[in-house]
């Protein structure tokens, strides 16, 4: 059996052909997978799930509710707001960042990928404050209309922030890197975010291990498909 992992999807109104490949996706490879793991920035960003009465968020989770193969989700850094009514409305199941999936027979760790990128200091730091509970709490609390404007806010101040920095610091680190197979005791890593897509292969104490990294979507979407032959790449073009 085959299980399907994607990240990365930015999914807005604004580009109907990235929609199209992921409905595409739905109704093709992720119908014949065990298993349909959506690694983080699904959406381009999520306000609160009381959003979902925006026709486009409805939209996308109908879609989703309408696959009958099992579906999970770890949150992203532009939509670690989605909750439980998300998960309920979207028939899927939420999972931690950072979880360990046995995957035909290979323990493999699951994550978004921002906590790796080590290397930049700005990003960790508001990455830390954002993903309090507190921040959150007074954030879900605004009216929604105000909460997305601060979010675009955001959004804005860290697209200018990127732009003044090197590939390297807004990669994943080398050390994040082998700590988080020592830690958690894996063989394989499967994550996004940096947009990077590329097998990896490390060495660490020894024992040799693999690590995928997702690629973004646009003109086309990228899935990475794993069975107990091992992974391989998939792409999803437009008819
Ligand atoms: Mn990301």
């Amino acid at each position: 059996m085959t299980t399907l992992f994607v990240s990365d999807l930015h999914l807005c109104a604004r580009r109907p052909e990235t929609v199209e490949l992921f409905l595409r996706l739905l109704a093709g490879p992720a119908r014949d997978a065990s298993a349909l793991y959506i690694l983080g920035d699904l959406f381009d960003y999520w306000a609160g799930d009381d959003d979902l009465g925006d026709p486009f968020n409805r939209r996308i989770a109908d879609a989703l509710a309408a696959l009958a193969t099992p579906k999970f989700f770890l949150p992203g850094n532009r939509d670690f707001l989605i909750a439980a009514q998300f998960g309920v409305a979207s028939r899927l199941t939420l999972i931690d960042d950072e979880t360990v999936l046995d995957l035909a027979g290979q323990p493999t760790l699951l994550l978004h990928g921002d906590t790796l990128c080590t290397d930049d200091l700005d990003y960790q730091a508001a990455r830390k404050v954002l993903r309090a509970a507190e921040w959150r709490r007074d954030l879900l609390a605004l009216p929604l209309a105000e909460r997305k404007r601060k979010i675009e806010g955001l959004r804005e101040q860290s697209e200018t922030a990127k732009g003044g920095k090197s590939h390297e610091i807004m990669d994943a680190n080398a050390d994040a890197v082998a700590a988080a197979f020592r830690e958690r005791d894996v063989t394989r890593m499967i994550h996004g975010h940096t947009h990077r897509q590329a097998q990896h292969d490390h060495i660490v104490d020894g024992h040799p291990c693999e690590r995928w990294v997702l690629g973004d979507w646009g003109a086309q979407g990228n899935a990475l498909a794993v069975d107990s032959g091992g992974c391989r790449w998939l792409t999803i073009e437009r008819g």
